[in-house]
């Protein structure tokens, strides 16, 4: 169910991405204003799938002894929920700042230190890409879902129980539920103080048996 991780039918022109510095280098601009669209090479994971050109737009202004690099990234892209696997339209918009700098001037740094908090400027270029990607990276939701409540596929016969239950899980526990239960029970019966609403939302998550659905869309 994954999307193909390589950016099949993307127009990509490296040059989109690409801000030369020289003009600021060598003192003839103090401010550099950016508005681009490009695509990135590869999607952020296996399972989304930029639907729009990113939109970069900002400025990198001469501090008079650092550059400083400020950005608003905005992606569109297409997820899957990561219950019931229904395709979702995302977006992601990203603020941040750093300090650009002539890679060569870096050289003495810690290697991972250098690549977080600097945007590196090498042969007198910037490449957006590189660093709205690292970002994404850096912020990227771990998983998406439709809603907060979605219950998720049923595991036997794959049925979406937001629609209604299968009553699939209730006639044939799973196993590995079992081991898990009588775990439950045990803890139970080991801790009398616990509070009754804790209990009650246990019993729920029993019955509808909807436990680790999301391992689904790996
Ligand atoms: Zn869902
Ligand atoms: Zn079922």
């Amino acid at each position: 169910m994954a999307y193909s991780a390589k950016g099949g039918n993307y127009i990509i022109n490296p040059g989109d991405a690409i801000i030369d510095m020289i003009p600021m280098l060598s003192g003839e601009t103090d401010i550099i204003e950016i508005n681009r669209s490009f695509f990135l090479e590869e999607n952020i994971t296996s399972d989304t799938k930029m639907t729009e050109p990113l939109k970069v737009i900002g400025n990198i202004v001469n501090m008079s002894g650092y550059m400083k690099l400020s950005l608003n990234v905005e992606m569109k892209y297409k997820a899957l929920c990561a219950r019931c696997l229904l395709p979702l339209d995302e977006v992601i918009v990203l603020n941040f700042v750093k300090t650009a700098a002539v890679a060569k001037s870096l050289e003495n740094e810690e290697t991972d230190e250098v690549i977080t908090e600097y945007a590196l400027i090498e042969e007198n270029k910037l490449n957006l890409a590189d660093i709205a990607e690292e970002q994404l990276y850096l912020e990227f939701p771990s998983r998406h879902l439709c809603s907060q409540d979605c219950r998720g596929l049923c595991q036997k016969c794959g049925h979406d129980l937001n629609e209604s239950d299968c009553g699939c899980s209730l006639t044939e526990p799973d196993p590995r539920l079992e081991v898990l239960r009588s775990l439950l029970k045990d803890t139970d019966n080991k801790s009398e103080t616990q509070s009754k609403t804790h209990k009650t939302h246990k019993t729920e998550d029993e019955e509808t048996g909807n436990v680790c659905t999301d391992k689904l869309i790996n």
